[in-house]
C-alpha cells in the first residue's frame, strides 16, 4: 500500500484526522539518522545549517503529513532524509553532489490540496518534472510543502508549486527551512515572509477541507455579552447628566373641574380630537383639554404677552389638547394636518421646559431644543415662526443643507438655544464635531412621515445617539404609516397620542376641490386659461411633478408676460428663498413648484392649488391642496387628471367623498375601468403563471391557438 493510501481514501480525503495544534509541524532532531551513519555530518561533511531535521509532523502532537511514495533516481544517498524509512538512501537524479537542504514554503490548507491533486496526481507530476520529493505536513490553518532534492530541483519545483498556488488572486506565503542560503545553527533557516493566502474556492471539497481542518472552527458570538457591554457603554456614556426637569403643568381649576362629558363633547366639536395614551400595561390619567391660552400658560406671564402680541383668540384644537400633555413632560405623537397650528403646539412648552432646567443657561454648554425637519423651506418657516416669539432672549438658528455652512458653524459656536436643523446638514456637524448635541433636553421629530419618506432615518438615527436618552421628545407627523409607528417606537418614551380628525387621509374640508379629466396635451391650455381668469387679489400654488416642467411651464407663462416665480430643488437655495419671499410678500401672485412645497410651506393668503400634474400618491394630494384654506380662510383646488393617472383615481374618490366634495362621473368611470383592468391582468397572469400550454390567456394578442380568442383588453 503507497503512502498516498495510506493517507487518502479514493477522493484524497485525508483520513488521519489532525489533532488541534496550530503550529504545523514539530521539528525533531533525527536521532536514527546519526546512528545510521548516513547524514552529512562530521567535521568534513559538517551540516553548516546545523543539525538536520525530521521533516515530518509529530502525529501526537497533531498535524499531518503528506507524502509522495515515489523516490529519486539513482545516485548518492541524500542526507536530508524524506521519511523515517527511506532517509539517506535517497539519491537525486545527476545532480550528485548536489543534495540540498529542505526548501519549505509555508501555504494555507485551502492550497494544499491543489498541490496534491485529486488522488496525489499533482504531486506526482511535479516531483517527474522537477526530479524533486515533495512532502506535505498539514496543520490547523497552514500547510508546509518541503522540498527535497538538488537545489536546481528545490527551486524548479517551488516556482511551479508557486505558480500553482499564486494562481489569480492568490497570496501566497513562501517560508523556507531549513536555510537554503545560509543561517547557521540548529534550526538555522529563516522565512522569507509574505502572508498566509485567502482563497475560497480550493480544489478541495467541504468533506476533504474539513477532514483536513482546514477551515478554521466557526466563531460563535456571543450575543448576550455584547448586549450586556452596550448596555454597560449606554449605562457609561450618560453617566454624568446633569440633572433634568421635565414637568411644568399646573392645571388651571377651570380645567380639572370639566366633567368626562363635557371633555368629550369638547373634543368632538374641535375636528373630532382624539387623545390615546400608548404606555403599554396601565393607562394613565389623559389630561384635559386646555380651551384658552389662560388655561395653559397662566403662570407664564412672558408666553402669555407673546400670545397677546400675535392676537391669536384661543388654541387651536391640537393646541389645546397637546399643551397639556406636553407641559406634563410626556412624550408626544401628534398627528395632523398641516396648518392647524401645530409648530406653536411644540414650540411654546419647549421655551417653558427648557426655562425651567436646573442647570443655569450658561452652563449647558450647547442647545437645549432642537427640532429635526425634513426640508430647508420647512427649517426656514420653522424658525420664522420661531422669532415670533420672544422668550428670555432665546436664540434660534437654523441649519440647513445648500446654506451657508460656515456661517451656521459660527453660529453655533457662538451660542444657541434653539436649532432647527434639517438631518443630513446636522448630522454632518455632529459628526465633524462642531456642535454638542449633549445639552439637548427637548427634541422635536417634525413632519416625521416626511422625514423618511426622504430617506432621512440612518441621519436621525446617528443624531438621536448622541442626544441624551431621557429627554422628552415630540413626533408631529401628518399620516400615522408603519414606518411612522416604528420610529415612535424606537425613540419615544411611553408617549401619549393626540390627533385631530380621523387618521385616516383626509384633505382639509376648508377647500373646495375640483378635478377635471383631461388630455395630457391640453394642461397647458387649461392653466392658462385658469390664470387668464384669476381675480387681482388670488394666489395660485401650481404643482407639477417634475423639475423640467416647473421650468418650462414657468418659462411660458414669463413669455406671456406673467408674473411668476419656480421653485424646486435644482434651484440655487438663495433662488429658492427669494421665490418663496416674492411669493409670501404677493410680488408674484404665481408660484409653479414641485412637492418640494407640498408640505408645510406656510403662505397664508394662497386662494388655489393648482395641479397641473397629479402627484406620485395620495398623501402628497392631501398636502398639496392644504397649502391652502389655511389659518381660518377657505381655498379652492382644482386637479387635472389625466388617463396615465388611472390608477390614482379610486384613491382620491374616498378623499374627495370624506371632504363632502363633488366626485365626477368620469372619474368614477375611470376608477372602475382601472380595476377591471387590473383583475384581469391578474387573471392573464395567473393564466400564464400556471403554464397552461395553449390556454386563450397566452397570448397577449389574444391569438392564441387552441384556445378562447380573447386576450386581456386594455381597459382604458
Ligand atoms: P402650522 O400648523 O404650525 O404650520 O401653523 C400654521 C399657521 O397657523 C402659522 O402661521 C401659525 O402662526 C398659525 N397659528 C398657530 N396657532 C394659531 C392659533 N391659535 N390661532 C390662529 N393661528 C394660529
Amino acid at each position: 500500500m503507497s503512502d498516498w493510501e495510506e493517507e487518502y481514501n479514493e477522493d484524497s480525503v485525508d483520513i488521519q484526522k489532525p489533532a488541534k495544534k496550530s503550529a504545523p509541524t514539530e521539528w525533531k532532531l533525527p536521532h536514527d539518522d546519526r546512528r545510521r551513519g548516513n547524514v552529512c555530518f562530521g567535521v568534513r561533511n559538517e551540516n553548516r545549517f546545523g543539525a538536520p531535521r525530521e521533516w515530518r509532523a509529530d502525529r501526537s502532537a497533531g498535524g499531518s503529513e503528506y507524502r509522495s511514495r515515489r523516490g529519486g533516481g539513482e545516485g548518492r544517498p541524500c542526507p536530508w532524509g524524506t521519511d523515517r524509512g527511506d532517509a539517506g538512501r535517497r539519491t537525486y537524479g545527476d545532480e550528485k553532489s548536489d543534495c540540498s537542504p529542505p526548501v519549505t514554503i509555508t501555504v494555507e490548507n485551502a492550497s494544499v490540496g491543489r498541490i496534491i491533486g485529486r488522488g496525489g496526481a499533482k504531486i506526482r507530476e511535479l516531483e517527474e518534472s522537477t526530479g524533486a520529493r515533495i512532502k506535505i505536513n498539514k496543520g490547523d490553518y497552514e500547510g508546509e510543502v518541503v522540498i527535497f532534492g538538488s537545489s536546481a530541483a528545490q527551486q524548479k519545483a517551488k516556482e511551479m508549486i508557486e505558480d500553482l498556488v499564486a494562481d489569480g488572486s492568490y497570496r501566497f506565503r513562501n517560508g523556507m527551512k531549513g536555510g537554503q542560503h545560509g543561517g547557521g545553527g540548529v534550526g538555522g533557516g529563516y522565512r522569507n515572509g509574505g502572508d498566509v493566502g485567502v482563497r475560497s474556492d480550493s480544489v478541495w471539497g467541504a468533506a476533504e477541507l474539513q477532514a483536513g481542518n482546514a477551515v478554521p472552527a466557526r466563531i460563535s458570538i456571543d450575543w448576550n455579552t455584547i448586549r450586556e457591554n452596550k448596555d454597560k457603554y449606554e449605562e457609561l456614556k450618560w453617566k454624568d447628566l446633569p440633572p433634568m426637569k421635565k414637568k411644568f403643568y399646573t392645571e388651571a381649576e377651570s380645567v380639572s373641574m370639566l366633567t368626562a362629558e363635557e371633555v368629550s363633547e369638547w373634543r368632538k366639536e374641535n375636528n373630532n380630537i382624539f387623545v390615546d395614551d400608548l404606555k403599554e400595561g396601565e393607562k394613565r390619567h389623559i389630561p384635559n383639554p386646555c380651551r384658552t391660552f389662560m388655561e395653559a400658560f397662566e403662570p407664564y406671564a412672558e408666553i402669555m404677552e407673546n400670545i397677546e402680541q400675535v392676537g391669536f383668540v384661543k388654541p387651536t384644537p391640537i393646541q389645546s389638547q397637546a399643551w397639556p400633555v406636553m407641559l406634563s413632560g410626556e412624550d408626544l405623537i401628534a398627528i395632523a394636518q398641516t396648518g392647524t397650528g401645530k409648530t406653536l403646539a411644540y414650540l411654546l412648552p419647549g421655551f417653558i421646559h427648557m426655562d425651567g432646567q436646573p442647570v443655569p443657561r450658561a452652563e449647558r454648554g450647547g442647545p437645549g431644543m432642537l427640532v429635526l425637519t425634513p426640508t430647508r423651506e420647512l427649517a426656514l418657516q420653522i424658525e420664522t415662526e420661531c422669532k415670533k416669539y420672544r422668550y428670555k432672549g432665546y436664540k434660534s438658528i437654523c441649519i440647513y443643507g445648500g446654506g451657508d455652512r460656515r456661517g451656521q458653524i459660527n453660529l453655533v459656536k457662538g451660542g444657541v438655544d434653539i436649532v432647527i436643523a434639517t438631518p443630513g446638514r446636522l448630522n454632518d456637524l455632529q459628526m465633524n464635531e462642531l456642535i454638542n448635541l449633549r445639552s439637548i433636553t427637548y427634541l422635536v421629530l417634525d413632519e416625521a412621515d416626511r422625514m423618511l419618506d426622504m430617506g432621512f432615518e440612518p441621519q436621525i438615527m446617528k443624531i438621536l445617539l448622541d442626544i441624551r436618552p431621557d429627554r422628552q421628545t415630540v413626533m408631529t407627523s401628518a399620516t400615522w404609516p408603519t414606518g411612522v409607528r416604528r420610529l415612535s417606537k424606537s425613540y419615544l418614551k411611553n408617549p401619549m397620542m393626540v390627533y385631530v380628525g380621523t387618521l385616516d387621509l383626509a384633505a382639509v374640508n376648508t377647500v373646495q376641490q375640483t378635478v377635471l379629466i383631461v388630455h395630457e396635451e391640453e394642461k397647458k391650455s387649461y392653466v392658462f386659461d385658469f390664470i387668464r381668469n384669476m381675480q387681482p387679489q388670488d394666489k395660485v400654488l401650481i404643482f407639477v411633478g417634475k423639475k423640467l416642467v416647473a421650468d418650462d411651464l414657468s418659462s411660458d407663462l414669463c413669455l406671456q408676460g406673467l408674473a411668476v416665480q419656480s421653485l424646486h430643488g435644482d434651484r440655487e437655495q438663495c433662488d429658492r428663498e427669494e421665490a418663496l419671499k416674492d411669493f409670501k410678500n404677493s410680488r408674484v401672485r404665481i408660484l409653479v413648484a414641485t412637492d418640494l412645497a407640498s408640505r408645510g410651506l406656510d403662505v397664508h393668503d394662497i386662494t388655489h392649488v393648482f395641479n397641473y400634474d397629479f402627484p406620485r400618491n395620495i398623501e402628497e394630494y392631501v398636502h398639496r391642496v392644504g397649502r391652502t384654506g389655511r389659518a381660518g380662510r377657505t381655498g379652492a383646488a382644482v386637479t387635472l387628471v389625466t388617463r396615465e393617472n388611472w390608477r390614482m383615481a379610486s384613491e382620491l374618490i374616498p378623499i374627495l367623498e370624506r371632504a363632502g366634495q363633488e366626485v365626477p362621473e368620469e372619474l368614477v368611470l375611470m376608477a372602475e375601468r382601472y380595476e377591471k383592468h387590473k383583475s384581469e391582468k391578474e387573471m392573464y397572469n395567473s393564466g400564464r403563471g400556471g403554464g397552461g400550454g395553449g390556454g386563450g390567456w397566452g397570448r397577449r394578442d389574444g391569438g392564441g391557438r387552441g384556445g378562447s380568442a380573447r386576450g386581456p383588453k386594455c381597459g382604458f
